[in-house]
């Protein structure tokens, strides 16, 4: 793995651990001042990723046509094959 990618991937795990403390944060107050359920939280959850899986969902990358992966849509190429992307894919 290169430099470059190491330190996208800790960046990448860095903003996830703080989107988790946030989350449970949010779902802490939620539940304290506003009486909102874990069952609530957990059904909106999968709505919205019912309608992401639907492609309802803002596109938060490039699918690579050679490896199917996701990349950051910010990157030239696929972080996983190497493909330069030549236009937004979607
Ligand atoms: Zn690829």
């Amino acid at each position: 793995m290169s430099r470059q990618y190491q330190h996208e991937l800790h960046r990448a795990t860095q903003k996830l651990l703080r989107v988790g403390a946030i989350t449970k944060a949010l779902g802490f107050v939620a539940r304290e001042r506003l009486g909102i359920t874990q069952e609530a939280i957990a059904e909106r959850v999968a709505a919205i990723e019912e309608e992401r899986a639907a492609g309802g969902g803002r596109p938060t990358g490039l699918r690579c046509p050679e490896c199917q992966r996701i990349s950051p849509a910010r990157h030239a190429q696929c972080l996983y094959c190497g493909l330069e992307f030549e236009r937004r894919l979607y």
